[in-house]
């Protein structure tokens, strides 16, 4: 089947409910337990897809269930042999607490069940950083964003009457106004700032991000503005200085944390003799650093990704170590540019 057959289907399940509703028990799942995803174990970090059936009884046998009210539409997929297209779902259940005299805990029984489902249980966070693939965090992206929309608007923000969520949980209808409401998220600019030359780029360290660990400038858009206006007020507002231009790189990452967001990636040019000053309420430090400097620190993540070495002390936190790891956008942008894909800007 086509891509287009496939997403006019997908835009009737997210619609019809009866229809997705009847799919339901010959579709596959991914699976969060206590917000927690399931993903492969090893190196190589993936989701774990099952069979409706398969995880049914799975689950069943830690006394776990799933239906349709905890899980979101997430894909058409094709089944096994045939062409045929099935939906993925996300599902997100809560296991209860082992009894207080239970000689199990709670984490034991989630790596139990980790095992028999053929994977681990990990932050939804770490997933994010760590799984090669752009489809599939493109798809957590969806499944955490759609998952905490249905769990936060069940009221009518116009007539507070109740909303009635859709089975794929890509809309929401007021029982009352018949006002239709779509999960809501929010246009963000990542910008990485070049100088004149080329050869240095400025990053900083967030409040409170791991230590060592430096990005790009990114910030919320406001309304009214242009993602190019957003990407310059931010570096503004963040590093204190003026670019001489700025640019779309054409790449966009979802991000579902700490809520929704569409990073949209930019590249800023600006001169080194300005003054940084950081906004403090956001960052730590901002600093330029020379491409072999940022060439150590790309290195440094792709040889650790999973960032277990990180520094302690107070001087090392803030000192470039790493970059964000390999599903981030920022990783994407700066490994990019020390490969020479990012040429200068122009206005
Ligand atoms: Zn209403």
């Amino acid at each position: 089947m086509g891509y287009v057959e496939k997403v006019r289907l997908l835009d009737y399940w997210k619609i019809q409910d009866t229809a997705l509703q009847s799919e339901f028990p010959r579709s596959r799942l991914v699976l969060m337990v206590d917000r927690r995803l399931l993903v492969t174990n090893g190196p190589t970090v993936k989701l774990v897809e099952h069979k409706f059936a398969d995880l049914r009884q799975k689950l069943g046998d830690y006394g776990l269930q799933f239906d349709m009210s905890n899980s979101c539409l997430l894909d058409a997929v094709e089944e096994d042999e045939e062409a045929n297209l099935i939906p993925l779902f996300g599902t997100s259940i809560d296991a209860a607490d082992p009894p207080e005299d239970s000689p199990i805990s709670k984490k034991d029984v989630l790596k139990k069940l980790g095992d028999s489902l053929g994977g681990r249980f990990t932050d939804v966070r770490m997933a994010m950083l760590t799984i090669g693939e752009e489809r599939q965090r493109n798809l957590l992206a969806k499944f955490q964003s759609l998952t905490k929309w249905a769990a936060v608007y069940r009221r009518c923000p116009k007539c507070a009457a109740a909303l009635k969520m859709r089975t794929s949980k890509s809309g929401a209808e007021c029982v009352t106004c018949q006002r239709v409401y779509y999960p809501t998220f929010s246009p963000v600019s990542i910008t990485l700032i070049t100088d004149p030359t080329n050869e240095h780029a400025l990053l900083v360290r967030h409040r409170g991000s791991a230590g060592g660990v430096f990005t790009a400038v990114a910030g919320f858009a406001h309304s009214g503005e242009s993602m190019a206006e957003c990407a310059r007020r931010e570096i503004a507002e963040e590093v204190g200085i003026e670019v001489e231009s700025i640019r779309s790189l054409n790449m966009s990452q979802p991000w579902p944390m700490p809520d929704s967001s569409l990073m949209v990636a930019h590249h800023a040019v600006a001169k080194m003799d300005q003054k940084i000053s950081v906004c403090p309420d956001e960052l730590e430090t901002a600093q330029w650093f020379s491409r072999e400097q940022v060439r150590q620190a790309l290195d440094t993540t792709l040889a650790d990704p999973f960032l277990k070495k990180l520094p302690r002390t107070l001087d090392d936190r803030q000192t470039l170590h790493y970059i964000p790891p390999v599903g981030a956008i920022a990783h994407q942008m700066i490994s990019q540019w020390l490969n020479g894909k990012m040429e200068r800007s122009s206005l």
